[in-house]
């Protein structure tokens, strides 16, 4: 049975299997949901911990519907590169929503040297990518990220870290 909807545009989703685990994939707008315990694999402790007690604080507005159990999901706000980028979070069955738009709207990072265009976003570069390229750029931020595990940081260092977590979040391959 897969009656899961997008809570974005409302496309059913496709479950597929990564090597982290299960996630849920959007076709129509590419958002992703993943389990908490998806995301504890991947992210540090402190911060899954940080998100959670974000949703669980009162007065977040409860916008979209979990595709899994329907009820309304929290939203969390964290900031991510430059921006301020929306989660929902389901505390019921502990799912967490991803937006693939949103994310191509954050500001590029500087262009590399080869790149003919500088159109180009990092989101729609992910995309294009053969999926062990993906897979190792994927790697490469969560390492970029995780790095700063144990550092002092200040807020742009989480900022950055969280940028860091959501494009590899979004570029892991899917089988
Ligand atoms: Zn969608
Ligand atoms: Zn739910």
């Amino acid at each position: 049975m897969n009656a899961f909807v997008c809570p974005s545009c409302h496309t059913p989703l496709n479950r597929r299997q990564s090597k982290y685990g299960l996630l849920w994939v959007c076709t129509s707008c590419h958002g992703r949901a993943v389990t908490l315990q998806m995301l504890r694999k991947l992210v540090p402790g402190p911060i899954v911990n940080q998100l959670w007690q974000r949703a669980r604080s009162e007065g977040r507005p409860h916008k979209r519907s979990c595709p899994g159990c329907r009820r309304k999901m929290t939203e969390v706000s964290i900031r991510a590169g430059q921006r301020t980028e929306q989660l929902d979070v389901c505390q019921g069955c502990h799912f967490i929503w991803f937006d693939q738009r949103e994310l191509e709207h954050l500001p590029r990072r500087p262009a590399k040297p080869t790149q003919a265009s500088g159109r180009r976003d990092d989101a729609a570069e992910l995309r294009e990518l053969p999926v062990e390229a993906r897979e190792a750029l994927a790697m490469a931020r969560l390492e970029t990220a995780n790095m700063k595990q144990g550092q002092l940081h200040t807020a742009d260092d989480d900022s950055d870290r969280w940028w860091n977590f959501l494009m590899a979040l979004l570029g892991i391959p899917i089988e």
